[in-house]
């Protein structure tokens, strides 16, 4: 079971800024706790990126392209994009989950709408649904593709929480939770929601080390 994870924007694409936060700010912690989660599960997990820098292929200036190759490349059973949403009505606000016209009906549309269930449920946030777009990294991927759309960083009170690391880890581990609940892997809590007296499982940081560099040697990729 291997998961490609998507952090939204880098670099000079900082995507929205609202209230001076960047979409990219809150896309890059969300990835690494869903990865942390994902990976404690014992799932295979990769960024398609670094902080600061995207990876490429050699096509610079189609920097959405080489993430959707990088996940090709690694095989990935799923690929999941994280972003927040911005709006002129500050008022819009609430969770949705993206995927292309051609995975309508499909069980694409059933992990998305596992995804955005969990985590409004986990969040209490609104539950905007399963909503199709031909984003160029859902049509460009050949695997299972969603594009979480986390809330609305335009929204002030929900801006604040997509800030909030713990909100974060709410969002990544619900997200997590559902990507368990199909790929029927047995979910593992982080340690210290786990009762006293549960066995302790590894560095979570190590194993999420370990299984980036083994993708970056399968993918040959390079950071730019
Ligand atoms: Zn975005």
């Amino acid at each position: 079971m291997i998961v490609c994870i998507d952090p939204g924007h880098v670099g000079f694409d900082s995507g929205n800024v609202n209230s001076g936060r960047k979409e990219t700010d809150y896309t890059w912690p969300v990835s690494l706790f869903f990865q942390e989660a994902l990976v404690r599960c014992g799932i295979q997990a990769a960024l398609t990126r670094d902080k600061n820098k995207p990876y490429s292929f050699g096509s610079l200036g189609e920097e959405l392209s080489d993430r959707a190759n990088f996940a090709n490349r690694m095989q990935a059973d799923l690929f999941v994009s994280w972003h927040n949403d911005s709006f002129t009505n500050p008022e819009a606000n609430g969770v949705a989950v993206w995927i292309c016209n051609a995975a309508r009906g499909t069980e694409t549309q059933e992990i998305a709408r596992k995804i955005v269930d969990a985590i409004s449920a986990a969040t209490g946030q609104t539950n905007r649904g399963v909503r199709i777009a031909d984003y160029a990294v859902l049509v460009q991927t050949n695997m299972h593709a969603v594009l979480i759309e986390a809330g609305f960083a335009s929204n002030p009170e929900e801006n604040k929480k997509l800030a909030d690391p713990e909100f974060q880890k709410m969002q990544a581990e619900a997200a997590a939770r559902a990507v368990c609940e199909y790929f029927r892997v047995t979910y593992i809590p982080p340690a210290e929601s786990q009762p006293a007296g549960t066995p302790i499982i590894g560095t979570a940081q190590a194993t999420v080390e370990q299984a980036q560099t083994f993708f970056e040697k399968k993918t040959g990729l390079k950071l730019v």
